[in-house]
């Protein structure tokens, strides 16, 4: 199927619940972005602070950009002019860094903290005692500019079912004791992003509100370029 066509069928998926798709298009050209966009998907997720910007400069300047993957502080001052949110925020120093470089530029970005729900040893993220800690912070709690609107979180890379919805409940329930302590209030708190090719169907039953789907959409991606 074409990438305008798999676009057409997520829309299809999507209508009727509460989940929106981030349509990830690391390593893709900006051809198939331009296919995915005219096909109406104006918000793309990708992993790399160099790509993005080099994809922002080109592509239609009402696409919604996401960062998913893990930000290193002294990349942030990059993607702040023009990032809408940041999935990938894993300690108070990056947040710091990124109220800093969105003050600097007179704007707010939207972030989620990321919790490590996965049982592989490689993936960043906090655990919910961390993230809890973070919104705790007298420091986090001077901030201006950061915008912080949910979670994010990357599953084992597994087939199981039982195992899957294990960590996208977990997430959930995360998600939920955050917002009980920290936003009761604030209706912008309200997004868990979970949910890849893989899994997604998975994911939008546990509650999914962002689904991150790349190779679905463009296919199998290349890495050898
Ligand atoms: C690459 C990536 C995705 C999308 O993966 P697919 O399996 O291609 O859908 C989702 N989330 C993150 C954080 C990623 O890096």
């Amino acid at each position: 199927m074409s990438i305008a066509q798999n676009i057409a069928e997520f829309q299809e998926i999507l209508k009727n619940t509460n989940c929106r798709l981030i349509a990830v298009s690391k390593t893709q050209p900006n051809e198939a972005i331009l296919e995915a966009y005219e096909a109406g998907q104006k918000v793309f997720g990708e992993n790399k602070v160099q790509e993005l910007v080099s994809k922002q400069e080109t592509l239609p300047a009402d696409i919604e950009w996401h960062l998913i993957g893990h930000l290193q502080t002294n990349k942030v001052k990059y993607i702040a002019p023009f990032v809408h949110t940041i999935q990938s925020v894993d300690s108070l120093k990056l947040l710091q860094e990124i109220e800093k470089q969105a003050a600097k530029h007179e704007r707010g970005i939207n972030c989620l903290l990321q919790i490590y729900i996965a049982e592989e040893e490689s993936k960043f993220g906090l655990s919910p005692e961390e993230a809890k800690a973070l919104l705790q912070s007298e420091e986090f709690k001077a901030m201006q500019h950061v915008n912080i609107t949910g979670v994010m979180g990357i599953a084992t890379n597994t087939s199981s079912e039982t195992q899957l919805r294990k960590e996208f409940r977990y997430l959930r329930k995360c998600f939920e004791e955050l917002k009980t302590i920290f936003f009761p209030d604030k209706a912008a708190f309200k997004e868990i992003s979970m949910g890849m090719s893989s899994d997604y169907q998975l994911a939008i039953a546990e509650g999914s509100t962002m689904i991150r789907v790349g190779s679905s959409i463009f296919g199998a991606r290349n890495y050898a370029k």
